[in-house]
């Protein structure tokens, strides 16, 4: 089944806002098992509009329109469709009550542009809006389904989680399950990922197989569909199982779920504490960790040890190894570790050294990056990289490689 996805807003067009709308649906239409083929940018004119319309009439079966459902002059998404699909709006009672009473609890009287807003699609479905005041529509047309959605995100992802998906599942799959399996990787590339399973991306087509790269890490998403749901999970198992073969070691969850999220909970379970020291990091990872709830459990505090003096003063790094190896240096990441660990009283104690750029230091590279983990009883262990990437993104990756190890 194929879709796609046109986003209707000049303002997209001249760079003002980023388009969230079609990566955030394709992603969704991805877990659904729906191919989405295309995504078009329009300005708000009509006439640009039916032109994409015609077009997206011809080749696809499923057509979301973002944006323009607002109560202006330039909102004019819904009309053009009525006008390309030849039909007439009509008001809807339901929409118009909702819409008096969301202006009356503001204590406000309705503005006559928002009457707009209450014209539905005769025949059509209509998802009530709970955060503003477009309700999304959808409409059927010689065998093409338009979804119209209204363009602030705020509106358009909860409408979505709430009413389309569900909407998309009874419309295209009926009575079918569709059971959908993430894994979330880390440490291996998104094309490298997609190198080790080719053979079995192309050799199967349900379940699905899917990847798509997140800010840090990799979640590949495996959508089977099938008459009931146990049959649908008995499709995803062997395949799954044969992913884990090929490049187990690189999954960290079974769910789409952050490596924070899955080390603290992890540690919690546990009943063990970690404390940190971060030069290059300057607290990322502490604020990676205490941005999940539940990490007080586990997390006891760390040193944001800057400077070199720092590290000497307050983390009781020798004077003499930083001079020897530079603050950036196997023996530092080490001895930050094992000190950190030491006066935290924790188990674990994470260290992170390392050249965030965009200059070098100490001659030493842009994105070397030094990651020591003591725990209680055992001899630290030092792991090093060479991170790409801008400054923001190398001290991400290094944060998150923190997490990754510890979890492992
Ligand atoms: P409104 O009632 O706010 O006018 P609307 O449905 O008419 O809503 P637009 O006017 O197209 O939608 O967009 C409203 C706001 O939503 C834009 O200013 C923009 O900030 C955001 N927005 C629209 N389209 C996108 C998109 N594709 N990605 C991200 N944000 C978007
Ligand atoms: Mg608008």
């Amino acid at each position: 089944m194929q879709a796609e996805i046109i986003t209707v807003g000049t303002e997209l067009l001249l760079g003002e806002t980023v388009d969230l709308h079609s990566s955030f649906l394709s992603r969704e239409c991805v877990s659904l098992g729906i191919e989405v083929i295309l995504h078009t940018s329009v300005g708000d004119d009509a006439n640009r509009l039916l032109e994409v319309l015609r077009s997206a009439h011809a080749r696809s079966k499923l057509v979301f329109l973002c944006g323009g459902l607002g109560p202006t002059m330039d909102d004019l998404t819904k009309e053009t469709l009525a006008e390309f699909i030849g039909v007439n709006l009509v008001q809807d009672p339901e929409v118009t009550g909702r819409l008096e009473r969301y202006f009356s609890n503001r204590g406000r009287s309705m503005p006559a542009n928002n009457y707009k807003q209450t014209f539905v699609f005769p025949g059509g479905t209509v998802f009530q809006n709970d955060h503003g005041t477009a309700p999304g529509l959808a409409v059927s047309h010689h065998d093409v389904t338009y979804v119209l959605l209204p363009g602030p995100p705020n509106e358009l992802i909860p409408m979505f989680e709430k009413s389309v998906r569900p909407f998309l599942l009874q419309q295209f799959y009926g009575k079918q399950a569709i059971v959908s399996q993430p894994l979330s990787f880390f440490g291996i590339g998104e094309s490298l990922l997609e190198e080790k399973i080719k053979d079995l991306i192309q050799q199967y087509g349900n379940p699905v197989i899917a990847t798509y790269a997140k800010e840090a890490g990799v979640v590949l998403r495996l959508t089977s569909k099938a008459k009931d749901e146990r049959s649908a999970r008995a499709l995803i198992e062997p395949v799954k199982k044969e992913i884990l073969a090929r490049v187990g070691d690189f999954c960290f969850s079974e769910e789409d779920r952050s490596l924070e999220e899955v080390l603290v909970s992890s540690l919690a379970a546990q009943g063990r504490t970690v404390s940190v020291a971060e030069s290059c990091t300057g607290g990322l990872l502490s604020e990676l960790l205490t941005s999940v709830p539940g990490s007080s459990e586990v997390f006891r505090g760390g040193f944001v040890s800057y400077s070199a003096e720092s590290k000497n003063q307050i983390v009781q790094v020798p004077a003499d190894v930083l001079e020897k190896h530079g603050t950036v240096s196997f023996q530092v990441a080490e001895i930050l570790a094992e000190n950190t660990r030491r006066q935290f009283g924790t188990d674990f104690a994470l260290s992170i050294t390392g050249v965030a750029g965009p200059a070098s230091v100490e001659n030493k590279p842009v994105g070397l990056v030094y990651i020591g983990l003591k725990e209680a009883g055992s001899p630290a262990r030092v792991y090093c990289y060479r991170l790409r990437g801008t400054r923001r993104r190398i001290r991400l990756l290094a944060a998150k490689h923190a997490c990754f190890i510890l979890q492992q």
